[in-house]
C-alpha cells in the first residue's frame, strides 16, 4: 500500500527581511544577519562574508535576540529619589534629564574640569568618548583595561608594537605548534575556535598552558595545568634552554629587533646626533644608525644588548630544573617543549616565494617562516607579575624568529605601532578649555609621568605616577576607592557607562558600595553625583543618581573604528559598524548620541560650530562628518575620493549597509608579512591613513624607558620617585624581562593561605552581560567553586558540599564541585555568575542570587599591610593591572547555609522583575 509522506517544511521562512550588523554579546564583532518579521527579531545568524567569524555564530550571539527582548531592559531616564542604593527612581524626560547633566557638569568644566571623572567598561567607542573627554578639559578618563588586560597590550605595544587578539593573530594556515598561555574560553571567541578548528584540521599540534582544563585548553594536545602566576618562569626557561641550544634565530635577532643596539655604561642606547639607536655594521665594523642602508647589524661585542640578554637568561635561576617545582610542571618537560618549540621553527622552516625589500634597502626573493605561534590572554596578564611575564613571552616569540613571518604571530592592521607611533599621556588641565592632548599614552621616561608642579597625581586613578609608571590604560578599578578618599583629590562628578562597579567589576565589592554610599559630617555624600549609563538594571545602577538609558546593540548605531580597536584580520584592513535594525520601543536613547548632544550643551570644543550651536544631530552624524586628522575620519570604506583617506562621505553609513555592515580592504602580496620592516607595507600603511609617515622600527627586546625609570630611582634627573618607592622601580622597571614571585612578597601567599583562587569567563556568558538572557542562563545560572582532586579528598568534600573560602580579605561560603584537571594547588569558578537580589529584573529565588556568587568579594584593591605603614596596591607595579589572579585562600568544609555567602539586601529594581513566562510568536 502507498504511504504518503506528510509534506513538512523543514526550512520555514523566519522573515520577512534581513538586516545585517555586527554582533556586541561580547567584543569580538561578528557579522550578523538578523532576521525580521513584521519589524521584530525572528532569528540571528552569522553573516557567511564577514571577515571575523565567515558564518560562524555561537550560543551568545545567537542568544541576541533574548538580549534585546529582556524584562530588564532600562525604559527611560531616571532620577534618584530614595536614598543611593536603593534603587528608588523617578521617571523624566531626557530633556530634563541632560539639563541635570548640564547643570552638574558646565558649573565644574569652567573652574575645574579635574572634578569630572568619566570612565566607561567595555565599550567599542573609545576614541569617541576619550575625544568627548578630552574636549571637557578633565584628566580624569580611561576605559576598563587598567582591570582587564592592560599588561598585555603595554608589554606587547612596548615589545613588539602590537600584542595579542585585536592587534594580531596567529598564522592559522601555515602554524604548525600553537601554544596558548592563560586563555580562558572566551577570549578572541568565534576567531579562535575557527582558527584552533583550521590547526586541527591540518593536525597542527596546540600545547595549552593554564591551570585549568577546560575550553580551548581541553582540546588542547597537550595540557600544561601550571601553577598560577609562574608563566613568566616557565617562559624564561624556555627562552635559557633555546639559549643554550643554540636554536635561536641570530639572523632575525640581528635584522629585526635591538638586539644588536649598542648600551653605554649606564644602560642607556648609544645614540648619534638625531638620537638614533647605533648599532655596529658587520660588514665595515663601524658604529652606525640603526636604519642606515645597507648595513648588516652586529651581535657581538660586550656592549649589545644580545649580550646582556644572553648572560641574564644562561643564569642557572633559569634552567628547567631549578623552576619546575615552582611552576608546577617537571624539568623533563620543560626541555621537551624548548625541543619541539626549536623541531618546528628551524627544521620545519616553511618559505613563501614572495620578494620583498626591507627599510634598510636588502631585497629577498623570499619569505622565511617559523611556523610556531602563541596566544596569550588575561590568565598571564592579571598578576602583578604579569607585564613582564607577557614582555618575556613576546622575547620568547622574536628570539625563534616567529613574529611577522609564515607561520607565526601576525600583525592585524593598524597594528603594527610602535610606542613611539603613539601619543604620550596627557593631563595638563585649564579651566573652561580642553585637555593639552590624549589622556592615554605610552611614557618614555620619567618626563612624560602624569604629574603635578608638586610631584603629586594629576589623575584621580594615579595612573602614570610612581606607583604604576606605564599604566597606558589607567586604573578604572581604584578611582572609586581614591574619589572616596579624596586622594588625590575630590572631585565632583562620577561619571561611567557600561562598567558594573558596585558588583563584578570591582574588587572588594561590599567596600565599593559602602564607599558609593558614603556620607561626609554634612550628611552629603561623598562622591557628591554619580551619572550611570547602561541599557540593563544592573547592580550598579541602584548606585546612582542619574540614569541615562542606553539602546541595546540593535537599535544603535557604532563605529567599529580603525581609531580605536577595529576587526581587522592579519592579511586585510576592516572596519565595521552596528546600525538600528530595529527601532527601540523605550525611551532610551544611544550613549554616543547622548554625549554628541551633552557635548553641544556644554559648548565642548569638537562639538559645536562657530556660532556655538550644535556641530552633530547624533553619533551617525558624528561617524559621518567627524574629522580626526586631514582625511581621517572614524570610518575608513567608502570616503570621498577614496578609502583610508579621503573626505566625509555623507552617503558613508549607507555604503556600509550594503555591504553588509563592515569594509575590507586586503593588504598587498608584497606587504602581507614582516611588517614593521617591510617597505611595501609601510607604503601602503600610510596611503591607508594608519600613520602620515613611514616609520619602520626594530623589536625592543630590551626597553630603554624602563631603564630611565631606574635610573630615576637610583638618583639621576631631576624627576625623582619618592624614596618608599625607590626599591620598587629598581627591581620591577627591569629593560630586560624578569620574573618575582608575587606572593612571597605581598604575603598573600602567607603559609595561612596556601590555595590559588581563580575566575574565568565562561564561552556562553561575557562577564554580566548574558546574565538578563533567558537562553544564556540556562547553560550559567549558578557557579561552583571547582576543587582539585587532591584538596577535594583532604578536605573529604562529597557531591552537593559546601566550602568556607577565606582570603586575608573576607570570607564567602559557596557549593563546590570536583575538578580533575586542575593544578593541584588551585580552585577556581565562572566569572559574574552571582547576582545581586532585586537586579537584572530576576526573581529574587533566582539560582544566581541563591547560589551563584563573585570572588570579588574577596579579593581587595589594597594589599594586606605589610607592617611598613603603607598600604601597597593590588596591581602591577608597572602598569597598575589589577592583580586579580594573585588570591591566595584556604578552604573548609562547612555545613549548606541556605543561601551563598555574604548575602546583599535586594534591590529595588527600576523596571521591578520580569514575568515567570516570556513567550511569543515570531512574526505575530
Ligand atoms: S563570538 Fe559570539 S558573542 Fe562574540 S561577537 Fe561573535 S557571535 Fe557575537
Amino acid at each position: 500500500m502507498a504511504r504518503t509522506q506528510p509534506d513538512l517544511n523543514t526550512s520555514p521562512h523566519v522573515s520577512d527581511e534581513v538586516r545585517q550588523t555586527t554582533c556586541y554579546m561580547c567584543a569580538c564583532r561578528c557579522g550578523i544577519n538578523v532576521h525580521l518579521k513584521n519589524g521584530k527579531v525572528a532569528y540571528i545568524e552569522g553573516n557567511r562574508d564577514h571577515p571575523v567569524n565567515r558564518g560562524v555564530l555561537c550560543a551568545k550571539g545567537s542568544a541576541g535576540i533574548m538580549q534585546v527582548n529582556a524584562p530588564s531592559r532600562l525604559r527611560a531616564p531616571l532620577k534618584r529619589v530614595g536614598p543611593r542604593g536603593s534603587g528608588e527612581f523617578e521617571e523624566i524626560t531626557w530633556d530634563e534629564a541632560l539639563g541635570i547633566a548640564t547643570d552638574w557638569l558646565a558649573p565644574i568644566r569652567e573652574a575645574a574640569p579635574e572634578k569630572l571623572a568619566f570612565f566607561t567598561g567595555r565599550d567599542q567607542s573609545q576614541s569617541f568618548t576619550s575625544f568627548w573627554a578630552q574636549g571637557f578639559g578633565t584628566p580624569n578618563y580611561a576605559a576598563h583595561g587598567g582591570f582587564c588586560s592592560v599588561n598585555m597590550a603595554a608589554a606587547g605595544i612596548y615589545t613588539m608594537g602590537g600584542a595579542f587578539w585585536e592587534f594580531g593573530q596567529p598564522d592559522w594556515e601555515r602554524t604548525k605548534l600553537f601554544m596558548l598561555f592563560g586563555v580562558a574560553e572566551d577570549h578572541d571567541s568565534n576567531p579562535i575556535k575557527m582558527g584552533l578548528g583550521r590547526l586541527k584540521e591540518r593536525g597542527a599540534k596546540v600545547i595549552g598552558v593554564n591551570p585549568i582544563r577546560t575550553g580551548y585548553n581541553a582540546i588542547a594536545d597537550e595540557w600544561l595545568g601550571i601553577t598560577p602566576g609562574t608563566d613568566g618562569l616557565l617562559i624564561l626557561a624556555l627562552i635559557h634552554e633555546l639559549l643554550k641550544a643554540g636554536k635561536i634565530d641570530l639572523d632575525y635577532l640581528a635584522h629585526r629587533t635591538n638586539a644588536p643596539v649598542l648600551l653605554d655604561d649606564d644602560g642607556l642606547f648609544q645614540r648619534d646626533g638625531e638620537g638614533r639607536p647605533l648599532v655596529r655594521d658587520r660588514t665595515t665594523g663601524e658604529t652606525v644608525p640603526f636604519d642606515a642602508q645597507n648595513i648588516i647589524p652586529d651581535l657581538r661585542g660586550a656592549d649589545t644588548v644580545f649580550t646582556k640578554l644572553i648572560e641574564r637568561y644562561l643564569d642557572p635561576q633559569y634552567a628547567p630544573d631549578a623552576v619546575a617545582k615552582r611552576c608546577g610542571i617537571p624539568a623533563q618537560k620543560i626541555k621537551l617543549i624548548a625541543a619541539e618549540l626549536a623541531r618546528v621553527a628551524f627544521d620545519e622552516a616553511i618559505e613563501i616565494d614572495q620578494p620583498w625589500t626591507d627599510f634598510r634597502g636588502h631585497s629577498y626573493d623570499k619569505m622565511i617562516g617559523r611556523p610556531v605561534s602563541f596566544h596569550s590572554m588575561r590568565g598571564i596578564s592579571a598578576h602583578a607579575n604579569g607585564f613582564q611575564t607577557c614582555r618575556a613571552l613576546h622575547v620568547l616569540q622574536i628570539i625563534l624568529g616567529s613574529v611577522e613571518v609564515p607561520g607565526g604571530f601576525r600583525f592585524k592592521p593598524p597594528y603594527p605601532k610602535p610606542a613611539t607611533a603613539h601619543p604620550k599621556p596627557h593631563c595638563r588641565v585649564t579651566p573652561g578649555q580642553p585637555l593639552d592632548g590624549p589622556h592615554l599614552g605610552f611614557v618614555h621616561g620619567p618626563e612624560d609621568l602624569c604629574l603635578n608642579d608638586d610631584g603629586t597625581p594629576a589623575r584621580i586613578d594615579k595612573a602614570f605616577t610612581w606607583e604604576n609608571p606605564m599604566s597606558a590604560h589607567g586604573l578604572m578599578h581604584m578611582v572609586i576607592s581614591n574619589a572616596h578618599a579624596g586622594d588625590p583629590y575630590q572631585i565632583d562628578t562620577l561619571f561611567l557607562y557600561m562598567a558594573n562597579m558596585s558588583w563584578n567589576s570591582s574588587m572588594n565589592s561590599a567596600g565599593v558600595m559602602d564607599m558609593l554610599t558614603d556620607t561626609d559630617e554634612n550628611g552629603d555624600y561623598v562622591i557628591p553625583h554619580i551619572i550611570y549609563s547602561d541599557a540593563y538594571s544592573s547592580e550598579m545602577v541602584a548606585y546612582a543618581d542619574l540614569i541615562l538609558p542606553d539602546t541595546t546593540y540593535l537599535e544603535r548605531h557604532d563605529c567599529i573604528s580603525l581609531l580605536d580597536r577595529p576587526i581587522c584580520e592579519a592579511d586585510a584592513v576592516a572596519d565595521a559598524i552596528r546600525w538600528p535594525v530595529i527601532e527601540p520601543d523605550r525611551n532610551v536613547r544611544g550613549f554616543q548620541s547622548v554625549l554628541v548632544d551633552l557635548g553641544a550643551r556644554l559648548k565642548l570644543p569638537g562639538f559645536i560650530n562657530e556660532d556655538g550651536s550644535a556641530k552633530y544631530k547624533d553619533y551617525a552624524d558624528y561617524m559621518t562628518h567627524h574629522i580626526r586628522r586631514p582625511g581621517i575620519g572614524p570610518l575608513a570604506g567608502w570616503r570621498e575620493g577614496g578609502d583610508g583617506r579621503g573626505d566625509a562621505n555623507p552617503n558613508q553609513i549607507d555604503r556600509y549597509i550594503e555591504n553588509g555592515g563592515f569594509w575590507m580592504e586586503h593588504i598587498p602580496n608584497e606587504a602581507l608579512y614582516y611588517k614593521p620592516w617591510n617597505k611595501a607595507y609601510q607604503d601602503w600603511a600610510v596611503a591607508k591613513g594608519f600613520y602620515d609617515s613611514v616609520q619602520p622600527y626594530i623589536f625592543q627586546l630590551y626597553v630603554e624607558p624602563m631603564r630611565k625609570f631606574q635610573r630615576a630611582a637610583d638618583g639621576h634627573g631631576t624627576r625623582q620617585p619618592p624614596d618608599h618607592l625607590r626599591d620598587q622601580i629598581r627591581q620591577k622597571m627591569d629593560p630586560l624581562p624578569i620574573w618575582y614571585d608575587v606572593n612571597e612578597e605581598d604575603q598573600q601567599g602567607s603559609d595561612e593561605f596556601p590555595i590559588h583562587a581563580l575566575t574565568q569567563r565562561p564561552m556562553a556568558m561575557y562577564h554580566s552581560w548574558g546574565t538578563q538572557n533567558a537562553w544564556l542562563r540556562q547553560i550559567h545560572g549558578r557557579n561552583p567553586m571547582y576543587i582539585p582532586t587532591k584538596l577535594w579528598e583532604a578536605n573529604g568534600f562529597n557531591t552537593g558540599d559546601w566550602a568556607r573560602v577565606t582570603s586575608p580579605h573576607g570570607s564567602i561560603t559557596v557549593p563546590v564541585a570536583h575538578m580533575a584537571a586542575l593544578n593541584d594547588h588551585t580552585i577556581w569558578t565562572w566569572n559574574a555568575i552571582g547576582k545581586r537580589k532585586g537586579a537584572w529584573a530576576l526573581d529574587k529565588d533566582a539560582p544566581e542570587a541563591t547560589q551563584g556568587f563573585l570572588l570579588n568579594h574577596i579579593i581587595h584593591e589594597l594589599l594586606p599591610p605589610k607592617g611598613d605603614g603603607l598600604r601597597w596596591s593590588n596591581s602591577d607595579p608597572i602598569t597598575g593591572q589589577a592583580a586579580w589572579f594573585d588570591l591566595k585562600v584556604k578552604i573548609e568544609k562547612v555545613d549548606a547555609p541556605a543561601e551563598a555567602q555574604p548575602e546583599f539586601p535586594p534591590q529595588k529594581s527600576p523596571v521591578g522583575q520580569g514575568p515567570d513566562k516570556l513567550t511569543w510568536k515570531v512574526g505575530e
